[in-house]
């Protein structure tokens, strides 16, 4: 999957949101997450992101954003 990072936070572009095929980006309280278990990691969002918020989960400090993006994507 792909997260939403803290360089999201009070950005609030959507590009991200226009291309993704599956429309998983969710709106949280201060940034856009992405819901993990429905990403298909396509990929096509990251480099959308004017921000640089956008991260594989095969980054190494991606668990904290994988829990957050959850948190708030599951609360729609
Ligand atoms: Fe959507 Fe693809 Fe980005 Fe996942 S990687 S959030 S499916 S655009």
């Amino acid at each position: 999957t792909y997260v939403v990072t803290e360089n999201c936070i009070a950005c609030k572009f959507t590009d991200c949101v226009e291309v993704c095929p599956v429309d998983c980006f969710y709106e949280g309280e201060t940034m856009l997450v992405i819901h993990p278990d429905h990403c298909i990691d396509c990929g096509v969002c990251e480099p959308e992101c004017p921000a640089g918020a956008i991260q594989p989960d095969t980054e190494p400090d991606s668990q904290k954003w994988v829990d957050l993006n959850r948190g708030f994507a599951n609360q729609w």
